[in-house]
């Protein structure tokens, strides 16, 4: 793109190359890396190149992949990508390769997991288990210190071997190289313990023994941990003089890390503010004369133009908006940001798949990770399409099946789209879920589906019209359990109180603990008069974040708000509360509404509900929870009374009926079940 069309472009500053002095990156956008999981068995390593070279051809600058392990001890899970040998040179230049091909560059993240290993041989500074793995590590000797660093140059000069155009070295996140770092997990007394001097050793060595190894012209960049968010983590001081050393010893830019693993503020889940922690990185830049790249829950581009327009940061980094979106840059560049499948920080199918030893993929856009297997290929004979829904599951099926080139028409009863994920947008931190509901409304213009709301279908009407297909997604209806005193007034569901905005009093039990009530609790919790979503000054007093990290490793005591209402969720399981959430966003749902004083029990008998409240038995011992108004959240049933009877025959050239998403199967309602479906049916058309 030339000076006169980039200043056309409503982000220019984004769009403008970046000089590396020896290499140029095309833009000012980085797909930061992201562990797939294909990375790790060889044979997967076409499905790799292919998920790369669509992320090449949307037009990104620079691409870092998932962390690949330089040896053995350092595996994140048993059989991990490792490059230690000339073997696997072949398999990675299948990935530079594609990337080239499409005009891109990429990095390989070169990733040491120390302590955090899922795996027998980890080792670690000091033999301390982090609270994340059930693995003690062994504390490195000397000589496996210098074995360490020869790994790393050796796994560099493989990568330069393959066709990288450099390396990445994970040093953040709380990974070895951050566990050296810190006293958290260095309690060494040896010249890699004590001092930040000692304790930045080992990183310094590897930067310097990897640029002597690779030469001037390899992109060396180190991905710096620049607030740890836990105890005994660094102080600014400390980010500030590793920086600088590891400068000095051959770095060519920075990406940023925030926030250990283990810690437990949250940092990139969707309640975090956009952007929250750039400015740290913009610290950085003023410490350093090598670029600096700003990361964490940065997923649409006027946030992305306005740090690089404002020159406090010359990259931005975002792994899961690539995840979401392949062709974002694209997009941007044309003026399409209206077509961008945004990211929603929701982590469903992608970290969560991570750390369940899963392929990850994309909650908005299942063909993430699996570019080979779902193609939305061009139909062999156009069909007249009738999808009925237009919740996540519908939207899905009835968009993609007209990209196919299908006829589409797309009902619903309501007189908007979106189904629910209307609610839960309702949800305060989840104002995120928006995005996907604009992009599939815009979606819907560009492929031209008809869409016909406000519309109860019946069996007969549809039949009338002479679909060839008629697919079926009208989703789901709350349970009603059956408690005596579920019909009163006080007895609302959450429909009322998320979609009818019904006032509750302030004192509320909600009965069902999945993940509406959950999001139901969060939003009772929620002062009216406060605006959302957040700020991040208030979500930082909220967490206890510092972003100037004057303590160590920037935690300050949290001054959470005044619980809005006293609240009771319910569950009649015995498993602790919200232990069915998601793996990597749970633990911040059960910290929220833990703040906020809300009584979460298990094991639960529902008696009976009257005047005076609920009346449960726990473990057998009665209770009157003296509420207000008492809210249901105890699950869904499907809704699915289009569908012909079982075992009904069919006439000739008569349409097939099919059903996705919670009017399949009610049980395990979930969106990234419901949007899959939606695009694998829809694809098989
Ligand atoms: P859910 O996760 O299946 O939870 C339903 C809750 O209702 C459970 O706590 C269940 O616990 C209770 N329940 C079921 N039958 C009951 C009965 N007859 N009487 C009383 N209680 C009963 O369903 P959901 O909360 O409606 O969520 C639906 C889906 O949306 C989930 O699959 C989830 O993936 C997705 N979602 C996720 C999130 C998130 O992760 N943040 C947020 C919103 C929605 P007991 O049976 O133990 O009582
Ligand atoms: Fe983003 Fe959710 Fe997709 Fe992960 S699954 S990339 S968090 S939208």
């Amino acid at each position: 793109m030339n000076a006169m069309s980039l200043s056309r472009t409503a982000h220019p500053h984004l769009l403008q190359p970046l000089d590396l002095g020896f290499t140029t990156l095309r833009n000012r956008v980085m797909m930061g890396s992201m562990h797939t999981g294909l990375e790790d068995r060889f044979y997967n390593y076409g499905k790799l190149a292919a998920y790369f070279r669509e992320r090449a051809k949307g037009g990104v600058g620079l691409i870092v992949t998932g962390g690949i392990s330089p040896n053995r001890q350092g595996w994140l899970l048993p059989f991990g990508g490792t490059l230690n040998s000339i073997f696997d040179v072949r398999n990675h230049r299948k990935v530079t390769q594609a990337v080239h091909e499409e005009g891109g560059k990429i990095l390989m993240q070169i990733l040491h997991s120390g302590r955090y290993g899922y795996q027998p041989f980890v080792v670690s500074a000091s033999a301390i288990k982090s609270p994340i793995s059930m693995f003690k590590p062994k504390a490195l000797t000397v000589s496996g210190i210098r074995s360490t660093v020869k790994a790393y140059v050796r796994c560099a000069k493989l990568a330069q071997q393959a066709g990288y155009d450099g390396v990445e070295i994970m040093g953040s996140e709380g990974y070895l190289l951050n566990q050296f770092l810190c006293i958290r997990s260095n309690k060494r007394t040896d010249a890699y313990g004590g001092s930040i001097e000692n304790r930045m050793r080992l990183a310094v060595e590897i930067v310097s023994q990897v640029r002597a190894a690779v030469g001037p012209s390899f992109i060396l960049m180190y991905r710096h941990s620049i607030l740890d968010l836990v105890e005994g983590g660094n102080s600014w001081p400390e980010v500030v003089q590793v920086a600088q050393a590891l400068e000095t010893a051959g770095v060519t830019l920075f990406n940023t890390g925030i926030g250990w693993h283990e810690a437990r503020t949250p940092t990139i889940v969707t309640s975090v503010p956009r952007a929250a922690f750039a400015s740290v990185a913009g610290r950085l830049k003023q410490a350093v004369t090598v670029p600096v790249i700003a990361s964490n829950r940065i997923n649409m581009p006027d946030d992305a133009e306005a740090l690089i327009a404002s020159g406090s940061v010359d990259m931005v980094s975002m792994a899961r908006p690539f995840l979401a979106d392949s062709q974002w840059v694209n997009k941007v560049a044309a003026g399409r940001v209206d077509e961008i499948n945004t990211c929603i920080g929701c982590n469903q199918a992608c970290l969560d798949h991570t750390f369940a030893n899963k392929r990850a993929s994309c909650l908005v856009n299942p063909r993430a990770g699996y570019e080979t297997e779902l193609v939305y290929r061009n139909a062999t004979r156009k069909k007249k399409v009738a999808v009925v829904g237009a919740g996540p599951a519908g939207l899905s099926a009835a968009t993609v099946a007209a990209e196919c080139g299908h006829d589409v028409t797309l009902f619903d009863s309501s007189d908007r789209v979106g189904g629910q994920f209307n609610m839960a947008m309702q949800v305060p931190g989840k104002e995120e879920f928006s995005q996907t509901l604009r992009y599939f409304a815009r979606r819907l213009e560009v492929t031209g589906v008809r869409v016909q709301l406000g519309q109860r279908m019946t069996r007969e009407q549809l039949l009338e019209q002479n679909f060839d297909e008629i697919v079926v997604a009208t989703g789901i209806v709350p349970r009603t359990p059956r408690i005596p005193g579920v019909e009163r007034t006080n007895v609302v569901t959450y429909l009322d109180v998320l979609q009818r905005k019904m006032v509750l009093g302030s004192r509320v039990a909600i009965i069902g603990a999945g993940g509406i009530g959950f999001d139901v609790g969060e939003f009772l919790l929620h002062d009216p008069a406060v605006a959302l979503p957040v700020s991040i000054e208030d979500w930082c007093r909220e967490w206890g974040v510092d972003l100037q990290a004057q303590s160590n490793g920037g935690l300050v005591p949290a001054e959470p708000a005044k619980p809005y209402r006293q609240l009771y969720l319910l569950q009649r399981k015995t498993a602790r509360v919200g232990a069915g959430l998601g793996k990597t966003s749970g633990w911040v749902h059960r910290a929220v509404l833990q703040r906020n004083g809300v009584q979460m029990l298990s094991g639960v008998d529902y008696q009976k509900i009257d005047d005076a409240g609920l009346h449960i038995t726990v473990n057998g011992e009665a209770r009157l929870l003296a509420v207000d108004h008492v809210v249901l959240c105890a699950g869904q049933e499907s809704l699915c009374e289009l569908m012909p009877p079982a075992g009904a025959t069919t006439a000739p050239g008569a349409p097939r009926f099919h059903t996705i998403g919670g009017a399949a199967l009610a049980g395990e309602l979930d969106a990234k079940r419901a949007i899959r479906e939606g695009a694998v049916l829809a694809a098989s058309l």
